[in-house]
Parts: structure tokens; sequence; C-alpha cells
């Protein structure tokens, strides 16, 4: 008998999303494959909880390796294709959602090109998640009718910057920010340059719904500030507009505010 006869029949990867890290806001049917998974590939963002209370019997953290750097995403592909061909079910578990920022559609296209069977579960993206959970929503009748969900992570004053922060400023609206802690100056920077109002409210978002949570407001002139007396380290999302003000409305309020605050404005944001 040849190879192939006696090959198992691949097993299914399942593209998960997470949620931004509280283990309440994974998807029920998150839950479910996670319990019955061969083994969880998963990295760092889905948050210390989620991660403490795997139950698969192996799983693999292809978030970080020795030196602190991530895995290459070539290994990852070629690992959950490997291990598919194995008969495996596999859970490929990432922060928020999959396919924001996630890579998961680099990895549904390596797994079809491959042969093996995949399925997509959606999980509750930080992008909406994490400002929603400090009091902010990213859209409100009142302010604004459109987001835009952007990467921090490019350096603005490169022409090769794939984010058009003079864009961005001229469509207004809410603007949220992945990735982008380190970048702060340089992008707040930016729309400041193209235009956008000094005053125009920002809050960073840290860990949001993780036990450590942390938030920072302030204005585009300020936030940098803030970001730096409050001490916001990835991951963090930023969001940009007005409805960040909107947070001093419900802040009395907030039963899951936990977060420390700090805002390097002269009065409340
Ligand atoms: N796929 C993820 C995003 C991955 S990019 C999602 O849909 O949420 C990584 C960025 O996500 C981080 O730099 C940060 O900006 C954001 N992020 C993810 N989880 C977060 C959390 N719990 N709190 C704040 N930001 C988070």
């Amino acid at each position: 008998m040849s190879d192939a006869a006696t090959a198992p029949e691949p097993g299914t990867v399942y593209l998960v999303g997470s949620g931004p890290g509280d283990p309440e806001l994974l998807t029920v049917k998150a839950k479910r494959l996670l319990e019955r998974a061969d083994v969880v590939l998963h990295d760092r963002l889905p948050g210390p909880e989620i991660l403490e209370g795997l139950s698969a019997e192996r799983c693999e953290d292809v978030g970080k390796r020795g030196g602190g750097e991530r895995t290459p995403q070539p290994e990852i592909n070629e690992r959950l294709v490997e291990l598919a061909r194995e008969g495996n079910s596999i859970v490929r578990l990432k922060g928020g959602d999959s396919f924001v920022f996630g890579r998961g559609g680099e990895e549904a296209e390596y797994l079809a090109d491959h042969g093996v069977p995949f399925e997509i579960v959606p999980g509750v993206t930080s992008a909406t998640a994490a400002p929603a959970v400090a009091g902010i929503p990213v859209t409100h009748r009142e302010h604004t009718s459109s987001i835009s969900i952007v990467t921090g992570h490019e350096d603005p004053t490169k022409p090769e910057s794939a984010v058009d922060w003079e864009a961005l400023a001229d469509v207004g609206g809410t603007i949220v920010v992945l990735m982008g802690v380190k970048r702060l100056p340089d992008y707040t920077d930016a729309l400041l340059e193209a235009g956008a109002a000094p005053e125009t409210p920002v809050a960073l978002v840290e860990r949001a719904t993780w036990s450590n949570q942390q938030v920072a407001t302030g204005t585009l002139e300020t936030i940098v500030d803030a970001r730096d007396e409050v001490g916001i380290n990835p991951p963090a999302v930023t969001v940009i507009g007005e409805v960040a003000a909107t947070r001093a409305n419900v802040l009395e309020f907030l039963a899951n505010e936990t977060a420390s605050e700090a805002t390097a404005t002269d009065g409340e944001v």
C-alpha cells in the first residue's frame, strides 16, 4: 500500500478569534472547539486568563520564541498543514478576530492552497471591544457615523506607509489605531499637520478586559504625555475622535472600569 492510501484524512483547522481576553468573551463556538481540539496553536494576545484555561492536551505557543521573536509566519503555516495531515483537529487561536490585523487571511489562503479543510470562527475584535469596555462607543449618532480601523505600526513619514493620515484627517469620524502605542507621537503629529483639530479627544485602552486594564485620555495634543504618565504599553488600542470624550458621560456608572486613569488635560475628558 502506498503512503497516500494509509495517510489519515487531514484534520480540520479552526481559525478562531479569542476576543480581547476575558474568557467570557470567547464565543460559544470558540469555547466548544477549544475543549475538543487535539492541538491549540496560539500566540500571546488572547491573554493570560484564556491561555491558562486551555484544556487541550497539546498547546503550542507560536507567539514568541527564545529571543522574544515571533515565530515566522511561514513556519506557522507549515506547522498547521503538518498537524492537519497527521489527522489532528486544530484550533489556531488568535487575539480578537483573526481577520482583523491577525494574518488569518494569509493562513486561510495557505491552507486552501494545500488542500487542508478549515473553518473561520470570528471573534470579538479589540478594535471595537477595547473602546467599548472603556465606555467609548466607536459610533454615536451625535458625533460620528464612520469608523476607520488602521495600523499604527508604520512610520507615517515614510512615503511607503500604507496608512494615509492626511486622508483620515479629512474623513474625520472615529479612527481606531491598532499596534499604535510606540508610534503615537508620529501619527498624532501627522493628523495635526493634516489639519485635524488639536483638541480632538483621544483615548488609549491597554489590555482591555484583562485584570490589569488601563486607560489614558487626552487630546491629539496631550495624549502622548497621558500615555507616559499612565504608563501605557502594548497591547493597546487608540481611539481618536469626538466619541473618545463621551467616556466621561458614563464613567461614574461603568461597573467594569478597573483602570487607573490619568489625563494630561486640565479638566475631565
Ligand atoms: N486580531 C486582533 C488584532 C491583532 S493586532 C483583534 O482583532 O483584536 C494587535 C493589536 O491589537 C495590539 O497592538 C492592540 O492594538 C490590539 N489589541 C488586541 N487585544 C487587545 C486588548 N485586549 N486590549 C487592547 N488592545 C488590544
